[in-house]
């Protein structure tokens, strides 16, 4: 089944490190970006109809807004949108819709609004449950909005919450990391997502750091912070599952799992990705253009690429192997007709004997302590 993803492009300010495609939030540009997803939407869905009687139209089971601040467009908006995609493509009854919200663009009224209008996942950008560390990230929320926001999204009625946090921060030590995975862990979200700092070279950011003297912590420490934080977090019920995530069982996000399980999805909004039948594609960047076009019924996709059989193997193995279970080399076989030991043995050998990999029957997967290295590993592949 395919996965929708929907790209909202605005925020109430800009971080100072962030390196997504965003901007200002306009309330006439954001009027006329939902028509243009609307269009977009329905568009995709007419191709996908081949047309006439008994045509089935391509099945999705999975919504996601991501951005951005998706939670800065009105539950109308968003009600809309799953609209749009329901009459466009057939979306399964048990769909998961997740909707990335900020702490501070929240309230009860507008989360149970938003479940009303269809959603059914929250994923907070919350960083830090510490406010100094917040600050110097330029996020407009504190700690204790945070919580808030999380108390609303239960009293609203969401039982599926996933927490985003961010490791190395500017002067953040590993006590300090600790406090914020604690803090989560304590609030109970059903998922969390721990993402690594990285400092752009043209982040203002990094200029910030150089004026406040601040500095990441050593690599010894990264490695301290992340491998403390999944004990932590197994210890608490929470089952890794990928690099980066963690879940309580049965809710691992459905919708990140295609991207890591050779699945199909397609992007909409600018600068949205999509891969399907072998093609990869990205829309126009710009919010302007990408409106321009998508209401003028004009070409959105960029960088349109059939991938080589080569490339599909590859991304297949890079991206199964960030996940806990990782490769399966007998789906690969059958898949691609590639038998991975022959292929590649010879170079995953050191890893494997390193403990960064493990073997176990027809599976390959990194270890914990391989997932700090996975760079390295994964580019034996590509
Ligand atoms: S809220 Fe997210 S997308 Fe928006 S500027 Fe901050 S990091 Fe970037």
């Amino acid at each position: 089944m395919l996965g929708l993803y929907v790209h909202v492009p605005f925020c109430s300010a800009i971080c100072n490190y962030c390196n997504f495609n965003r901007g200002l939030f306009d309330a006439d540009l954001k009027v006329r970006y939902v028509d243009a997803l609307v269009t977009e939407i329905e568009r995709a869905g007419g191709a996908g109809r081949a047309g006439g009687a008994g045509q089935v139209r391509s099945a999705a089971d999975t919504i996601f807004f991501g951005g951005g601040t998706p939670s800065l467009l009105e539950p109308d908006d968003i009600a809309r949108i799953i609209a749009a995609c329901e009459s466009a493509f057939d979306v399964a009854a048990d769909r998961e819709v997740t909707l990335e919200a900020n702490p501070e663009s929240v309230t009860e009224a507008r989360l149970a609004a938003y479940r009303r209008a269809g959603v059914t996942r929250l994923s907070f950008g919350v960083q830090s449950f510490r406010d100094d560390e917040l600050r110097r990230l330029s996020r407009l929320h504190s700690a204790d909005r945070a919580r808030a926001a999380f108390a609303e999204a239960r009293a609203a009625g969401f039982d599926n919450v996933s927490l985003d946090l961010m490791m190395w921060l500017p002067e953040q030590r590993v006590s300090e990391w600790l406090e914020s995975v604690d803090a989560s862990i304590a609030l109970g979200p059903e998922h969390l997502s721990l993402y690594m700092l990285e400092v752009y070279p043209n982040a203002p950011l990094k200029d910030d750091m150089a004026r406040g003297r601040w500095s990441q912590a050593p690599d010894d420490d990264v490695a301290a912070m992340y491998l403390a934080a999944m004990e932590r977090l197994d210890a608490a019920g929470y089952g890794q599952y990928e690099i980066s995530n963690v879940a309580k069982p049965g809710r691992r996000s459905r919708h990140n799992l295609k991207y890591w399980t050779d699945g199909e999805w397609l992007g909409f909004g600018c600068g949205a990705h999509s891969t399907r039948d072998g093609v990869r594609w990205k829309n126009v960047s710009s919010t302007a253009e990408y409106i321009d076009k998508a209401v003028g019924c004009g070409t959105l996709g960029v960088d349109v690429r059939r991938l080589t059989a080569d490339e599909r193997l590859g991304d297949a193995l890079f991206t199964g192997l960030r996940l806990v279970d990782g490769i399966d080399a007998n789906a690969i076989q059958t898949r691609y007709g590639i038998d991975v030991w022959r292929r590649f043995g010879a170079d995953l050998e050191p890893f494997l004997e390193a403990g960064c990999l493990r073997r176990d029957g027809d599976r390959l997967s990194l270890t914990r302590q391989g997932m700090l290295l996975a760079h390295e590993v994964m580019s034996v592949f590509v």
